[in-house]
Formats: C-alpha cells, structure tokens, sequence
C-alpha cells in the first residue's frame, strides 16, 4: 500500500475515499492488512501529508479509525472525542483538515455499546463530563421510542445504539448548519459527509 501524495490525492473523489474505507474495514475484519512498512512511511511523509478521509469517532480504546480501517501514515485525519459530537475546535479542525489539506471525505464514525451514549442515556453527572453529556442528550432526545422510563437508559442497549446512530446523524445535521466551508464543499461535490456505526462485536463498520 503506497502512501498518498499531492498527486494521488488529487485523483481520489469522494466516492473513491468512501471505497478505501470500506475495503480497509474489509481487511481488518478479515485480520489481513495492506503490505506496508509503517517506518518507510515517516520518511514518505516527513515534507508532506495527503490523507484522503477526516473521520470523527469517539475516544473509546476499541474504536481507533487507522485501525479499524486498515490505514496507515499519512492517510487520514482522525478527531477523537467521547461521543463523537461537534464543538467549533472539532469543525475548525475539519475545515482545515478538508478545506486546506484536501481530504475529500468526512465521516462521523460512533459505535455500539458506547460509554457516552449510555451516560447520557442515564442523565449521568460528573465533574468536567457533565457539559460533555449535555451535548449528546439531545440525541437522547430525539429517539422516541420506547416512551417507558424504565426503558430508556443504558441498561437497554438497543436503545443505547439506537441512540448512538441518531447521534451520528445529528452530528452531520449539525456540521452542515454551523460550518459554510464544509457546507459549501460538499454541496459543490468537492467532499461527502457520511455517518458510520462501529460495531464492538464484529469490528464491522455500517455506513449509514
Ligand atoms: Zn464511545
């Protein structure tokens, strides 16, 4: 697998970064991985980066995007943050990340069994978390079903991924509406925004 260069990336549409993903999500899933030599790559990359994707998922150990995708040096920029939610930062680091250094596809990548999904499916409250909980009870919110209270927490865990996909697509909601650059990109075909599921048992990752 050659690591990308100004030259590479500029032939890879968004369609064709979605395409990389999902057949480096079909290597991990089969524990095979591309041919690479990950020290060649700091020197392929030291004058230079040329990822083609920006993928946002959460903080959780299980869920790392150049792992679970089989990507190495200079592929991709990865923003991580508990529940994978926006904050002006995580969308000035997206702008840069497409509008200057040219990837051609965003995803917002969120997974089952997600820690802080379920804190906020449960209202927790601690500390600095709880104005990061705050951010993703909308979510929690916007799943109307089921109405019991007794189901709505994170002893429910098809609520609790139910939760994280609606999340997901809140997210990418929320990009388009509080960021003109990326707005603007991908309406003019320039980038994709996608929504994806990481499920913790499978290492299978659904595209939404
Ligand atoms: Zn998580």
């Amino acid at each position: 697998m050659k690591t990308h260069t100004k030259e590479t990336q500029e032939t890879i549409t968004p369609k064709k970064a979605l395409d990389f993903l999902i057949e480096g999500n079909q290597r991990f899933q089969n524990n095979l991985r591309a041919n690479r030599n990950l020290l060649e790559q700091v020197d392929e990359t030291a004058n230079g980066q040329f990822p083609f994707a920006t993928i946002l998922s959460c903080i959780d150990s299980r869920v790392s995007s150049e792992l679970v995708f089989d990507q190495g040096l200079g592929d991709i920029f990865s923003i991580r943050i508990a529940g994978n939610f926006i904050n002006e930062d995580i969308l000035g680091s997206m702008e840069f990340a497409c509008k200057l250094a040219g990837t051609k596809l965003l995803v917002v990548l969120g997974h089952t069994a997600c820690g802080a999904i379920k804190g906020a499916c449960d209202h927790a409250r601690l500390g600095n978390l709880t104005a990061l909980i705050n951010k993703i009870e909308p979510a929690v919110e916007a799943v109307k079903e089921p109405k019991e209270e007794t189901l709505r927490n994170s002893k429910n865990i098809d609520f609790v991924n139910e939760v994280a996909e609606k999340n997901v697509l809140m997210t990418i909601d929320n990009i388009r509406s509080s960021s003109v650059v990326l707005a603007e990109m991908e309406n003019k075909g320039e980038i994709k925004i996608v929504g994806g599921m990481y499920d913790i048992k499978t290492g299978g990752v659904k595209f939404l």
